[in-house]
């Protein structure tokens, strides 16, 4: 038996050495394969983050074609404000955080806070003119993205905390530019670090420019309507709007017993100063007692207007005779009392003022207009510089 052995020892030492061989060639293999599936299995990952990425951004731009409807549905700078605001809130922050909307002030050059939108959370903005993120964006015109407030080299973490102790860790902001000037800027911050990322920022931006077209443009509406109801020399209200506020104005007061007034003003000898210092001259006294009427009525809920060359009317919503002829009075004091430099001469200047009550003087407002244009004929008949009622 153990010559057996001994005989095939060469045999068995070479069967034991080939399975070796084979196990450790096994073995191999099986680590390939191991790495294999390792490596697979990172590259799905990153097949996965890739997908949900670009799944994200094209939900994103699918979200551009309502963005710019509902942007464009509104008219008012504040609606567009609030619209421009609530869709990065929700888009870029998932709610949460605050969104800033500054407006620039063209004449200051100063940022005014115009819109917010809050989470849950009572928070108080103390920086109404932007802080050094605001100023920073301004200055250079640029986004901005703020990962981690502490740690961000340019800003100096421990005034920005003074000025303002809202706890924000991250933000992100862009310029509002329309015709290549900047309108505004608005900003969304949280108070995790890194909450947003360069691809937000994009994002942003493209928000960003679709909204700074539309405040323009809210803007410009709203330019072309404060023109289109007041007077360009005086700033007053124009006779059209005044209309109107006077229809709107008698039918409220017809629907709930009460009375108004109705004022209407005329500058006395007007003719003869223009005639003497000019036409110019008529045109700064025209805007000195528009001046002096509105400052005497500052604290009184009156509607003025220039109805046509010198003469004035004023709206005493829930006013009575009694009431509106002493205010009346008062107006014709003022005017009266303000002095006018003409020529480098001292002037003054008077008026004579109408009073007529609905609806106890007339039942509509052509009415009321008429009588109390005749209430001011009989003024300037006993005399001027003085207040008739009708
Ligand atoms: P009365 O006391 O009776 O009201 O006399 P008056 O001279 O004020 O009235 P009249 O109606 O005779 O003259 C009004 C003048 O107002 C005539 C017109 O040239 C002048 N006027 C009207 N609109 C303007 C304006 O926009 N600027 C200037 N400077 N003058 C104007
Ligand atoms: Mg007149
Ligand atoms: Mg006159």
């Amino acid at each position: 038996m153990a010559v057996f052995y001994l005989g095939n020892l060469p045999a068995v030492i070479w069967l034991a050495q080939r399975n070796s061989r084979q196990l450790y060639k096994l073995k191999l293999d099986g680590d390939g394969v191991q790495e294999n599936i390792n490596v697979q299995s990172a590259s799905n990952q990153q097949e996965r983050a890739n997908t949900q990425f670009l799944q994200r951004r094209i939900e994103r731009y699918e979200n551009l074609k309502r963005i710019i409807e509902l942007l464009n549905q509104e008219l008012s700078l504040d609606a567009v404000a609030e619209q421009l605001c609530a869709i990065s809130f929700f888009l870029l922050a998932d709610n949460q955080g605050e969104c800033l909307l500054y407006l620039l002030d063209g004449s200051t050059q100063k940022l005014v806070l115009f819109k917010t939108l809050k989470d849950e959370r009572a928070i108080v903005i103390k920086a109404k003119e932007g802080d050094s993120f605001d100023h920073w964006v301004l200055r250079h015109a640029s986004p901005l993205l703020v990962e981690d407030i502490s740690k961000d080299f340019r800003f100096d973490a421990d005034k920005v905390r003074r000025a303002d102790p809202r706890p924000i860790a991250s933000l992100i902001e862009v310029p509002l530019i329309s015709g290549g000037k900047v309108i505004g800027l608005i900003r969304l911050e949280h108070q995790h670090k890194r909450f947003f990322a360069q691809d937000d920022l994009r994002f942003f931006m493209t928000i960003a420019e679709l909204g700074a077209v539309s405040l323009e443009n809210a803007q410009l509406y709203k330019d072309a309507r404060t023109m289109a109801i007041h007077d360009g020399l005086t700033g007053l209200f124009n006779k059209g709007y005044f209309l109107e506020m006077l229809k709107t104005e008698c039918r409220r007061t017809y629907r709930h017993p009460r009375s108004l007034c109705l004022l209407m003003l005329d500058i006395d000898n007007f003719k003869k100063l223009n005639d003497t210092f000019g036409h110019a001259a008529g045109d700064i006294v025209l805007v000195t007692i528009s001046k002096a009427v509105s400052e005497a009525l500052a604290q009184i809920p009156a509607v003025v207007c220039r109805f046509g060359g010198e003469e004035f009317c004023v709206l005493l919503p829930d006013t009575d005779k009694n009431t509106g002829l002493k205010i009346a009075e008062n107006l014709r004091k003022a005017v009266a009392a303000r002095e006018l430099l003409l020529r480098r001469q001292r002037n003054q200047c008077t008026i004579s003022v109408g009073v007529a009550e609905f609806p106890h003087d007339a039942q509509e407002e052509i009415e009321l207009l008429m009588k109390a244009d005749r209430a001011l004929y009989e003024a300037k008949s006993k005399g001027r510089n003085l207040v008739i009622g009708a």
